[in-house]
C-alpha cells in the first residue's frame, strides 16, 4: 500500500481532507516538487529552503525545521521505493471555519507529501525540441511564491496542450515582456549570450534555473538576467525551457509564428550535457 506523509507520520494514502482546509477552499498554501534520479532526491535541500521561504512570504509557520522535514521526506521516498520520479510536498494553512481572513494565528498547518513514480521524457524530446505557444500572463504579482493558486497556469498549459504544444510561454499584459512558462523558466540565446527574466516577483526562481546560471558561470558563458520581449524571443538563435525533472528542453518552434530554432550543436546542448552530468553523477 502506498504511503504518504501526513503531518510527520507515514500513513496509508486513503485519507480524508477536511472541506474547510484552507488549501482546499482558498489555495491558501505552498508546495514543492522534487525530482528523484536513480534513487537520489536532486537538490532536496534547495527545494525545501524555497518551500520555507514561500511559507514565510505568506506568513505561515511550517512548525518543523528544514532538517526535520528533509529526514521525513527521505523516509517517504524510501518507504515507497521511489527510484525515478517526483516527490510532491505541500503545506496548507490548516483548517478553520470558512472566512477569507485567517483570524486565528494558531491554526495548525497541514503538511502532506507523496511520491509519483515517473519516467523521464523520451529522448526525442531532448533531441528535437518541442513546440510552444505564446500566451498572456494573467497571474498575480507574487509569482516568486510557489503558491497552490495555479489556475492561470492550469489554463495556460491546457491551452498549449490542446493546440499541440508542450508548454505555454507567458508574456505580461504590457503585451511585450516574456516572463516564464506555465511551469518552467524560459531562456533565449542570441549572439552567444543567454537571456532570462530576472528573479523578481514576476517569475518563480526555478531551482533548475539557478543551476543553469551556475553552469553558465562555470562554462564562461555570457548571461543577461534582463527583461526581453516577444519579438526578441522570436528572433533568437535558440530558446529553451527548464524545470524540475524535465531539466532543459529545447524549443523547436512557436506555433503560429514562422520561426524555427536550430538547436543542433548549440549552447543549449552544451548546457543540457552539463546538467545531465550533475543529475547522473549525484
Ligand atoms: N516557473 C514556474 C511557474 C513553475 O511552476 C516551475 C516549476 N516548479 C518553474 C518555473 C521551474 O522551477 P524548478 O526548476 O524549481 O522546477
Amino acid at each position: 500500500m502506498e504511503k504518504i506523509l501526513l503531518n510527520g507520520e507515514l500513513v496509508n494514502r486513503k485519507i480524508a481532507i477536511d472541506i474547510e482546509d484552507r488549501g482546499y477552499q482558498f489555495g491558501d498554501g505552498v508546495y514543492e516538487v522534487i525530482g528523484v534520479y536513480n534513487n537520489i532526491a536532486f537538490k532536496l535541500e534547495e527545494h525545501l529552503e524555497r518551500l520555507f521561504e514561500s511559507a514565510e512570504k505568506i506568513n505561515m509557520d511550517i512548525e518543523l525545521t528544514i532538517k526535520q522535514l528533509k529526514e521525513k521526506v527521505l523516509k517517504l521516498k524510501k518507504e515507497n521505493l521511489l527510484k525515478d520520479g517526483l516527490i510532491y510536498v505541500q503545506v496548507t494553512r490548516g483548517i478553520t471555519r470558512r472566512n477569507h481572513a485567517y483570524l486565528d494565528n494558531k491554526i495548525k498547518p497541514n503538511l502532506i507529501a507523496y511520491v509519483l513514480h515517473q519516467n523521464r521524457l523520451p529522448s526525442e524530446v531532448y533531441q528535437n525540441g518541442v513546440p510552444v505557444i505564446l500566451t498572456k500572463d494573467i497571474r498575480w504579482l507574487r509569482c516568486d511564491i510557489k503558491s497552490l493558486n495555479l489556475l492561470p497556469n492550469v489554463l495556460a498549459k491546457q491551452n498549449a496542450i490542446e493546440k499541440g504544444a508542450f508548454e505555454a510561454i507567458l508574456y505580461r499584459n504590457d503585451n511585450i515582456t516574456i516572463t516564464e512558462g506555465s511551469s518552467t523558466n524560459v531562456f533565449v540565446i542570441k549572439d552567444k549570450t543567454i537571456y532570462t527574466h530576472p528573479a523578481n516577483n514576476y517569475i518563480l526562481n526555478g531551482i533548475t534555473r539557478q543551476i543553469i546560471l551556475d553552469i553558465c558561470i562555470k562554462l564562461n558563458l555570457k548571461v543577461q538576467e534582463i527583461e526581453f520581449s516577444k519579438s526578441f524571443l522570436l528572433n533568437a538563435d535558440e530558446v529553451f525551457i527548464s524545470g524540475t525533472y524535465i531539466d532543459i528542453v529545447p524549443v523547436s518552434r512557436v506555433l503560429g509564428e514562422d520561426v524555427e530554432f536550430t538547436n543542433q550543436k548549440s549552447i543549449t546542448f552544451k548546457l543540457m550535457k552539463e546538467l545531465n552530468k550533475l543529475t547522473m553523477s549525484i
